[in-house]
């Protein structure tokens, strides 16, 4: 043994001594010895030698053995304390080593010392490993940075560390001791009893969650990894347990993002495919709730006039609780404190992520956490600028809605309301389509559509008498005209509304033209019924003053009536006949007439077109409108064509395609074409007189009149009063085509130009006319066809035509007038061909004479 072992000797004799030291040698100790005899020179030493063992003997004067011992004891329990003595009772050896000596030897029998002392200082070295192991473990323990509950094999807590003692807000003294289950949920219990194949029961580690409860009865999810310490006392399991509060809170939220995302799908679907708004609230409550596992979902819609607010779909919530939801959002008493008032004021989403704290849920606090809302997330629907309702979603889970799912509901809420907003405006216009807006009545079509189905109904059940009667507003034109639209609209309503209020089914009343309004009497009346209703009832509602403008206006009616099924079997026949009735009892200013079969044949007769045609040129009801035709190079007015209208009244402008046909048929053309020169000629001299610089006007002259012998003279008559040089006359190709005698059709033509009239070829290039026929023609302008002009900017081939058109005039020294030019492509392409004039809406349709003027007046 090359290691020095220290022994401090406690001897008063010093022979003594030596021997046990020999002894020592004897038995291969190395040793350094230090001899004491007094309690003093044994304490000093015991410090300043260190000693790895004490030999004493029992006797010392002065001193002795068991006070040396006990002294020993208290200052370096670690140095192992031997007796070495004389003869001493059983009694006091049995003392000796009850007071922490390891061994007794007598001086008689020395040989045994070496190894007792070999023996005991080993032993001591054991020893201080085996507590310093001991405080490395419990140090590992006590400092580790999780939570260590060691339970041992009854499930009592043997070992907690300072973490466990944070983690469950025990003191340590609470938990030692204590079963285990104190630490975990009901639910959770025994979970420290290891199964018996699992991993752990064989050395290694078992890991699983369970919910853990700290003494403040606060409960969290723990993830606990068992492992089993095998030691000589028994079975021990250790504990590692951390709080995974935040993985879960994390997992969940992923969870709660991706229902978020999948109720956005879902109702963005439904947004393609519903066409009317309950239908799409009621989807996206019910979405939210089964999709996206809230615990409510309730959409309110403010009404626009009142703006009080109403739940109108909803889903997962009762109704006593959406009856305490319309209270918050229309709590008079402080308006707008709530979720849903800040929302619609703020137009921002509002979030309540603890109702039990939140002081702004205080009023209603108990609604809510007795039905299990633990947050609450408000999001104003907007239609447009202003928010219509709100979308509110309620929650189980406290802090259920932070910034990412705040984002994506509100994006949610901006889907709805964008569909929401769609469909009001889709709803809108089928509204417009059928109802019309000045009254809020059903208009002409669905008026119509309604009657058919009534009648259709009515064919298949029992043959009910209907009848439709037609009424309309005396001289509404002339009051119109004299108070203004504004009164004449307000006029409108008034009837609306008396006519509405007093009929005995206004189910079916309707506005059909501007004033005149239709309805159906219904329930088995007869003429007789029909009539008493509208002379006793309507004509004195009707006839009641109202004031217009100060003034006290008084109206009266008229009404068409026709009987279902005698006077037609559908709607528009119904309508038509009521209509043609209608029109007699105005003729015959009577306040009423019923529809009669002969009267068809009669209004054919006195309505026919030519009929007609013939009373608006006895009744002068022709106009003249005036087309300008401007300059290609300078942009200035440089001709005009008058153009036919007829003021039919009670219709409007009638457009000259509808009725110059029946003109030629009947031969009136004659007639109303000598109007036209005439009136044309009296318009250029009345402009003149005004001073205005009045470009030639070109009137359209039919084959039929140039082809009447007089034709010319008749002319030249009309022209006499005044210049004669203003007009220019306008044919078409076809004159010379269709024409037996062409040249004296040509004739014709050159002996107006002689008196001064110029001569144009309407709608050139539709006919056929040959260029060596053109160049013998006493004419002086070309007017290309509007067919080609449209055509020009896109087909090649009507370019080519245009152009050719063009070039031909010039070679021919004729002018060339494009017609119908729309667009400032075809204008600018016309003037890089060298067009001289245009005609059409591109610069300015037919107008009306004083219209026409202005614009003169303007050049
Ligand atoms: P038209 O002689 O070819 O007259 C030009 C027609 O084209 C006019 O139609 C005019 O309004 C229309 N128009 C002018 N610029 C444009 C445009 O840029 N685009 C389109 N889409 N149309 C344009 P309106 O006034 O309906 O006259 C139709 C036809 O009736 C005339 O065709 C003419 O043949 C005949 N007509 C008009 N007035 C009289 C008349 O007093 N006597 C005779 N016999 N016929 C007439
Ligand atoms: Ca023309
Ligand atoms: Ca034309």
């Amino acid at each position: 043994m090359s290691e020095i072992l220290k022994v401090l000797m406690l001897e008063d004799v010093a022979t003594e001594a030596e021997l046990a030291r020999r002894e020592l040698i004897r038995g291969g100790l190395n040793i350094e010895v230090s001899r004491v005899e007094t309690r003093n020179a044994f304490i000093a030493q015991m410090a300043e030698f260190r000693p790895d063992v004490i030999l004493s003997d029992f006797s010392l004067p002065g001193f002795d053995g068991i006070s040396a011992l006990k002294l020993a004891r208290d200052a370096h329990p670690e140095i192992p304390f031997i007796f070495v003595s004389g003869t001493i009772g059983e009694e006091t050896a049995i003392n000796a080593l009850k007071g922490g000596a390891v061994d007794y030897l007598l001086k008689t029998n020395l040989q045994r010392l070496a190894i007792a002392v070999r023996r005991a200082v080993d032993e001591a070295r054991g020893q201080a490993a085996r507590v310093r192991a001991e405080s490395r473990f419990h140090d590992l323990i006590e400092y580790a940075p999780h939570a260590i509950v060691v339970i041992d094999q009854h499930g009592c807590i043997d070992i907690v560390n300072a973490q466990a003692e944070l983690l469950f807000g025990y003191a340590r003294s609470e938990m030692l001791g204590a079963s285990a289950n104190l630490l975990v949920t009901t639910a959770s219990a025994q979970w420290h009893v290891l199964p018996p194949d699992s991993a752990a029961s064989s050395g290694g580690t078992v890991s699983f969650e369970l919910t853990a409860q700290r003494r403040d009865g606060t409960r969290f999810p723990a993830e606990i990894s068992l492992s089993r310490l095998q030691t000589a006392d028994g079975l021990w399991i250790s504990s590692v347990i951390r709080d995974v509060s935040e993985r879960w809170a994390q997992q969940e939220r992923l969870l709660r993002m991706t229902r978020i995302r999948t109720i956005l799908g879902s109702i963005n679907s439904v947004i393609l495919r519903v066409r009317d708004k309950q239908t799409l609230l009621d989807e996206a409550c019910r979405i939210a709730f089964e999709q996206g596992e809230f615990a409510g979902a309730v959409v309110g819609v403010r009404d626009a006039e009142t703006q009080v607010m109403r739940p109108v779909a909803w889903a997962g919530v009762d109704e006593p609780f959406l009856h305490a939801l319309e209270l918050i959002a229309n709590e008079p008493v402080r308006p707008g404190q709530g979720l849903i008032g800040l929302a619609l004021r703020d137009m921002h989403s509002v979030i309540s992520n603890d109702i039990g704290s939140d002081p702004r849920m205080a009023p209603w606090r108990s609604q809510f956490l007795e039905r299990g809302y633990r947050s609450a997330f408000v999001v104003p629907l907007m239609a447009g600028e202003h928010p219509f309702g709100i979308l509110a979603l309620l929650s189980e889970h406290v802090d259920a809605f932070n910034d990412d799912e705040q984002h994506l509901l509100s994006e949610l809420a901006d889907d709805i309301s964008f569909s929401h907003d769609f469909i009001a405006k889709e709803e809108q216009i089928n509204y417009l389509a059928y109802f019309d807006s000045l009254t809020g009545l059903p208009n002409r079509a669905l008026f119509l559509e309604r009657v058919g189905q009534l009648l259709n109904a009515n064919a298949s059940g029992a043959q009910d008498h209907l009848a439709m009667v037609l009424i309309d507003v005396e001289r509404f034109r002339h009051i119109n005209e004299t108070f203004g639209r504004l009164a004449g609209d307000e006029l409108l309503r008034v009837v609306a509304r008396r006519l509405r209020d007093s009929l005995p089914d206004a189910g079916y009343l309707a506005r059909i033209n501007a004033d005149s309004f239709a309805f159906i009497a219904r329930g088995n009346c007869d003429a007789v019924d029909v009539a008493a209703l509208i002379e006793k009832d309507l004509a004195g509602v009707v006839g009641e003053p109202m004031q217009i403008r100060d003034k006290s206006v008084r109206l009266t009616m008229r009404a068409g009536i026709a009987m279902y099924p005698i006077d037609g079997a559908d709607s528009d026949s119904l309508l038509r006949n009521a209509e043609a009735a209608l029109k007699d009892a105005k003729i015959a200013k009577v306040r009423s007439l019923f529809y009669t079969a002969d009267m068809n044949a009669r209004t054919a007769e006195r309505y026919s077109l030519e009929g007609r045609l013939r009373r608006a040129l006895e009744e002068q009801q022709f106009v003249l409108h005036y087309q300008p035709k401007v300059d290609l190079q300078n942009g200035r007015i440089v001709g005009m064509e008058a153009l036919i209208r007829w003021n039919e009244p009670g219709v409007g402008l009638v457009p000259p395609l509808q009725f110059i046909p029946m003109l030629e048929e009947s031969g009136l053309i004659v007639e109303v074409g000598s109007w036209v020169i005439a009136h044309a000629h009296q318009q250029y001299q009345a402009w003149s007189a005004m001073g205005l610089a009045v470009p030639r006007i070109a009137v359209n002259v039919s084959q039929l009149q140039i082809r009447q012998n007089d034709f010319v003279p008749r002319v030249l008559a009309i022209l006499a009063v005044g210049e004669s040089s203003d007009l220019e006359i306008e044919i078409t190709e076809s004159l010379f085509m269709d024409d037996n005698d062409p040249n004296v059709s040509r004739g014709k033509l050159a002996a107006l130009r002689e008196a001064g009239l110029t001569i144009a070829i309407d709608d050139f290039g539709t006919g056929y006319s040959s260029l060596s026929y053109l160049a013998r023609l006493p004419i002086d302008t070309l007017k290309i066809d509007r067919s080609f002009i449209t055509g020009m900017t896109s087909s090649a081939e009507n370019m080519a035509i245009v152009s050719t058109i063009i070039s031909l005039a010039e070679s021919l020294r004729l002018g060339s007038v494009a017609e119908g030019v729309e667009t400032i492509e075809q204008r600018e392409q016309l003037r890089l061909l060298g067009c001289d004039q245009m005609q059409g809406f591109l610069f300015s349709p037919g107008v009306p004479a004083d219209v026409m003027a202005g614009m003169l007046t303007l050049q």
